[in-house]
């Protein structure tokens, strides 16, 4: 088969996607709090956890850490316009070495993830979510419209979970308090019914006691993955849980998993290599040339045929 761009493939079980078509309501909404003292975001992305999943083959474990890691990117990218996207790379000693979550302004995320510990692709959940990024960094690098170079910053992983080292981040980087919950919920078949994350964080100005209060009200929170799964929707979940606070919808846009990567930019890469390495590859192959995007798990094939034309047309 020649894939020309990535492929998502299919989801596990007729029913379960049957399902999951019909929930598919993937969506961001973006609103204000208490008058406008805080901004927020709140991801409902059931259905492109599921995608995600499905592509990398994840495990539980996997389906948790990577998701947890998409959901913050997307929360990240809450703040970008135009043609603006962000890299997320947590990099730790713990079972899972490292992962990467590119998301944008358009409601795109794709990435990967890196594990240590063989068991982590199992199904089953062995594991306390809070020792699985071990001591390292998150580093945040943002690609904005109006600057002239990629904007970088990084910091310790100091706390259990992503959500909080998110918090963080925010806090240190960007002098930003800042409160994030990420959640995965799974059926007892092990299957993804919902998945949520949730960004409240301060506009310049914003009482302390509000502050203090609302981190301890995210910080709280029951899982919004279940909640969703239950069939709440995201305005739902802000009323039922945030109308003290007098939630202000501003706009909701699709979020998806998505990846740009497609054959010729592999090609562009296969062009790249030295002329002597070309040739070993000519001589001893293996073909079919498999290359893998890292991001989406697309696998482009060459033959021998496609390989060898395009070296005639370097050399
Ligand atoms: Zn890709």
């Amino acid at each position: 088969m020649l894939l020309t761009t990535m492929k998502k493939k299919q989801i596990f079980g007729s029913t379960f996607k049957e399902q999951l078509k019909a929930s598919a309501r993937d969506t961001m909404l973006q609103f204000v709090l208490a008058e406008g003292e805080v901004r927020g975001a709140l991801i409902y992305g059931t259905k492109l956890l599921n995608e995600m999943r499905t592509n990398h083959e994840l495990g539980i474990m996997e389906t948790i850490i990577l998701g947890h890691g998409y959901l913050g990117g997307l929360l990240l990218s809450s703040s970008l316009k135009g043609s603006e996207r962000l890299l997320l790379e947590v990099d730790g000693d713990g079972p899972v070495g490292g992962m990467a979550v590119e998301a944008n302004s358009f409601g795109e995320v794709r990435g990967y993830i890196e594990t240590k510990d063989p068991s982590l692709a199992g199904n089953t959940v062995n594991l306390d979510v809070s020792s699985y990024l071990g001591e390292g960094t998150l580093s945040v690098t943002r690609y904005l419209e109006k600057a002239k170079h990629p904007f970088y910053s990084k910091v310790e992983l100091k706390q259990r979970s992503l959500a909080l080292n998110l918090a963080y981040f925010s806090l240190q980087s960007e002098q930003t308090p800042s409160s994030y919950s990420l959640s995965v919920y799974f059926n007892k078949r092990a299957q993804v019914v919902g998945a949520g994350g949730l960004l409240v964080q301060a506009m310049p100005g914003a009482g302390e006691k509000l502050l203090f209060e609302l981190e301890t009200l995210v910080n709280g929170l029951p899982s919004i993955g279940k909640e969703f799964a239950e069939g709440l929707s995201v305005e739902g979940f802000m009323l039922a849980y945030f109308s003290k606070y007098n939630p202000r919808f501003l706009h909701k846009k699709r979020v998806v998993f998505m990846c740009h990567c497609n054959r010729e930019r592999f090609k562009t890469f296969l062009y790249a290599l030295p002329g002597k390495e070309l040739n070993d590859i000519i001589k001893r192959g293996p073909f079919p040339l498999r290359l893998t995007c890292y991001n989406c798990n697309t696998r482009y094939e060459f033959s021998r045929m496609d390989f060898k034309r395009m070296c005639d047309t370097i050399q």
